[in-house]
């Protein structure tokens, strides 16, 4: 369930709303629906385990000595 990061160009409000593709989505403060939508970390660490995993401490193998640790093994 992707969930957005808006910013009102309304009121200038910024809020996260889970928005399915049939919604309009609106402002919880003011009701517009003059947003403007942002890129939401918490769309992106749910839609991406593979991003998850390239931020981790090494992006291949999760060896916890960091980048590149692994390869020097
Ligand atoms: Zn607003």
């Amino acid at each position: 369930m992707p969930i957005f990061e808006y910013a009102c160009q309304a009121c200038g409000n910024a809020f996260e709303l889970l928005v399915r593709s049939d919604t309009m989505p609106a402002c919880p403060s003011c009701q517009s629906t003059q947003l403007d939508k942002q890129l939401s970390v918490f769309a992106t660490a749910a839609a991406g385990e593979p991003a998850l995993a390239a931020a981790g401490p090494c992006g291949s193998c999760g060896h916890p000595d960091g980048p590149g640790a692994c390869a020097f093994n």
